[in-house]
């Protein structure tokens, strides 16, 4: 039974049903594999009680011939920003230590309701403000890829973030697959860091009730997976309208595995030029170039287009996300939820209380937050912002005339060594420089492992879609995948 966690949520699902191995045996392989890979620092809060009893259930279902979930037996993790009743969610934040929810979020029940097994929290930067998974209170997550020069000189690399330990559990083998929560890049660039798919999906696909919100109007939840159709497999679980949500939209979820035809003939597939950046390692274009190969090779027709606003994208991003954010975090005030360090008076509380819960990155964004949202800067600054996200959103509606969907590199780069860029905020936000503009115009969007850099890394070719495209984005997806034939391991 050893080699039952190599298995993807596809051929799990299948061995399951040929009753090759029940659900538990599947279950108490991962357990066993997550005991051994503790030194990943992956999970925070492994609930391997429930997993057995949730796989019980599992098999007591298919043996009594009950109905089956979609994902009957799939063991899976959860970032730690969706809330699950009675299990420690503290979004990796010192500010909600010991809070446990007496509910669970839209997202995580629809995945039980699927039959899904849970098999723990996974960590994330601090509120999921981070690319690296460097912010967490819990500490950093170890990248399981090991190689190049950081290797060679004994360090350990970042496995990407925020959603860094969904991404390190699924690419170790410690997860079939997981919940990650995407920002401005948080599921697809630490898929690429660890070799694996990454999916964000539209606005409004998935519910956020029940996430700790961190940029309300840009947060959606999504998969990390092996395989472009383990993604669809978990996605068509997770998504649906959800009244609690009043940004989910009411729109029927589609069959996404039984999109993904491997034709795409006359796809057209927009290479956009804005994302040709000074500075972009060589490397990161040629796979570039080989995607757009792979692809027309494939029957899609290759257009050049334009997305001119794209370099203001990141800018208007760190506005807009932090004020958000400064808003979202006014309710830790260590009355309500989780730590509270007593102070002389109410205010004293508050203060002390905030200044020992946030860590120093989301501090910064709450200083950036107040400050663009502050009389006398409110229009200067985030009512700019938001203009400037309308043109990023125009500018993509204008693209759809001409393509259906578009590729670019994921990422700048493919994983650093934990410690570096850490002194240096900018060169952080860097990391999402080709994943944030498909985030502020609500777009969904996919990274597949495409290849390895110089170094003996992972780097994804990422993929956006129109608004509630995910069904061409999944099929374009999994013809890259097919010709990319990546099945490098860490
Ligand atoms: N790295 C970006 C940030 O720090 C995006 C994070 C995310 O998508 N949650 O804000």
């Amino acid at each position: 039974m050893a080699m039952l966690n190599e298995l993807t949520i596809a051929e799990a699902g299948a061995g399951l049903a040929a009753g090759d191995f029940t659900a538990r045996e599947l279950t108490d392989v991962y357990l066993a594999a997550m005991d051994a890979a503790t030194g990943l620092n992956a999970y925070t809060a492994p609930t391997p009680e429930r997993a057995q009893n949730m796989a019980d259930a599992s098999d007591a279902r298919r043996v009594l011939g009950d109905t089956l979930g979609p994902l009957d037996g799939i063991p899976l993790a959860v970032k730690d920003l969706f809330c699950t009743e009675g299990v420690l969610s503290t979004a990796g934040s010192h500010i909600l230590q010991g809070f446990v929810p007496p509910y669970e979020s839209t997202v995580t029940r629809n995945l039980w309701d699927a039959g899904a097994v849970m098999l723990g929290k996974v960590n994330m930067d601090e509120f999921a403000m981070g690319s690296a998974n460097i912010t967490s209170h819990y500490g950093p997550t170890i990248n399981p890829w090991k190689a190049g020069s950081a290797a060679a000189a004994g360090k350990d690399l970042v496995p990407g973030g925020s959603s860094g330990g969904s991404a390190a559990a699924v690419a170790a083998r410690i997860a079939a697959g997981a919940t990650g929560t995407d920002t401005g890049g948080s599921i697809r660039q630490p898929g690429a860091f660890c070799g694996i798919v990454g999916m964000k999906p539209t606005y409004g696909r998935c519910s956020r009730w029940g996430i700790i919100a961190f940029a309300s109007s840009l947060d959606q939840a999504g998969p990390l997976a092996r395989t472009v159709e383990d993604s669809a497999l978990m996605l068509q679980a997770m998504a649906g309208y959800d009244p609690k949500d009043s940004t989910s939209v009411e729109q029927p979820v589609p069959d996404y595995a039984a999109a993904m035809t491997g034709d795409i003939r006359g796809l057209r597939v927009g290479v956009p030029a804005e994302y040709r950046m000074d500075g972009t390692p060589p490397e990161i274009e040629a796979l570039w170039q080989q995607g757009i190969d792979w692809l027309r090779d494939a029957g899609a027709e290759i257009v050049d287009i334009s997305l001119p606003h794209t370099k203001y994208a990141l800018p208007a991003y760190y506005i807009v996300a932090p004020a958000e954010a400064s808003s979202n975090l006014a309710r830790y005030d260590g009355v309500r939820y989780g730590l509270r360090v007593e102070g002389e008076d109410l205010i004293d509380t508050y203060e002390r209380t905030r200044a020992e819960g946030f860590g120093a990155e989301v501090q910064r964004r709450i200083m950036i937050g107040t400050y663009v949202l502050s009389a006398g800067y409110y229009d200067a600054y985030y009512l700019k912002a938001q203009r400037v996200r309308t043109r990023i959103a125009d500018d993509f509606r204008d693209a759809w005339g001409i393509c259906d969907v578009i590729l670019t590199p994921t990422t700048p780069s493919a994983a650093f060594a934990i410690g570096e860029k850490m002194g240096d905020p900018i060169a952080m936000y860097l990391n999402d420089i080709f994943t944030v503009p498909a985030s502020m115009a609500g777009l969904p969007a996919i990274s597949v492992p495409a290849g390895l850099s110089g170094d003996g890394l992972p780097l994804g070719l990422h993929m956006i879609a129109p608004a509630f495209g995910e069904e061409s984005l999944f099929r374009a997806a999994g013809v890259l995948e097919t010709a990319a034939g990546f099945d490098a391991r860490p």
